[in-house]
């Protein structure tokens, strides 16, 4: 190790090589994955089968598909709230666990899940509390956050004067406070009206643009998946797996029109492949 280090020093090390440059950069990468719920029991369920998924930096993914297939289970794995009944889960090429103690991903649900005792400045810092950062360090990322999501005016409110929307842009900065590799949202727009769901949809564009962020994000939508994604996976169930896989290649057009007959051509290759699974 204290060898001055050269070109091609790694070949020399000895250490285990990465078998690609893409693959040492993955900031998701599922192998095999099942998952059972109540093994061996009389109300066992195959959630998923064997899933393989690799999830590449700055990707926007999307998981789509009918409820119970298990989008939430996936990624509750990926998140390392619950285990793989077999295979693996990596998240920045380390096992998930190990990945979620060094909090390299931040999480929204369909509810903001704020602290109403809380100013939003407050629950913005929260994580960052758990993670030791010191009082002004804290202040100046919540203030940058608000920013971010613009409610900088609202940095004193407390949740329940906010709007829906404007909940859950708070619970968006809270997820990013401490810029996670990866941001993991399950159906984070689910509960709005279309008004305030397509601002938010701009809105998480722009943060994700801005931030770098990988997002993996659950729908039932079809025009939020193409709207928002990168990538957009057709899930199966019973049990759940990928059923088909469709790359969204609007470029620069992203986001900039839903009256785009490319991002409508996008939406029917996404409802055939639901069909299909529904069948
Ligand atoms: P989705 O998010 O796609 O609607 P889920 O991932 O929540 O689906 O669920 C997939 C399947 O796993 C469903 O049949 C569901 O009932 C079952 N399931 C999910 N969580 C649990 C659990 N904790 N215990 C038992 N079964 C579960
Ligand atoms: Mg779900």
């Amino acid at each position: 190790m204290n060898e001055v280090p050269s070109q091609g020093e790694e070949m020399s090390t000895g250490e285990a090589a990465p078998t690609s440059e893409t693959e040492a950069k993955r900031v998701i990468d599922i192998r095999g994955a099942t998952k059972v719920f109540n093994p061996g029991k009389s109300n066992q369920v195959e959630a998923l089968a064997e899933v393989d998924l690799a999830v590449e930096p700055g990707e926007f993914v999307t998981l789509i598909g009918p409820s119970g297939c298990g989008k939430s289970t996936l990624l509750r794995l990926i998140a390392a709230l619950i285990p793989p009944s077999t295979g693996s889960v990596e998240v920045n090429a380390k096992p998930a666990e190990q990945a979620r103690l060094d909090r390299d991903y931040g999480m929204a649900f369909q509810t903001a899940g704020l602290f109403d005792w809380r100013t939003v400045t407050k629950n913005i810092e929260l994580p960052l509390e758990l993670m030791g950062w010191s009082r002004g360090d804290r202040r100046g990322r919540a203030k940058e956050m608000l920013e971010l999501v613009k409610l900088a005016e609202f940095a004193n409110h407390h949740p329940s004067e906010l709007s829906g929307g404007m909940q859950q842009r708070v619970a968006i900065a809270r997820a990013l406070s401490f810029s996670p590799a990866l941001l993991l949202m399950d159906e984070p727009f689910g509960a709005l009206d279309e008004m305030t769901r397509e601002h938010m949809q701009d809105e998480l564009l722009r943060i994700w643009k801005e931030t770098a962020t990988t997002v993996v994000f659950v729908t039932h939508s079809i025009p939020e998946a193409v709207y928002l994604s990168t990538r957009v996976l057709v899930m199966s169930p019973r049990p759940g797996n990928i059923a088909s896989i469709i790359d969204v290649d609007l470029g620069e057009r992203r986001g900039a029109t839903r009256d785009d007959p490319a991002f409508f051509k996008k939406v029917t290759e996404v409802r055939v492949a639901l069909r299909k699974v529904e069948e």
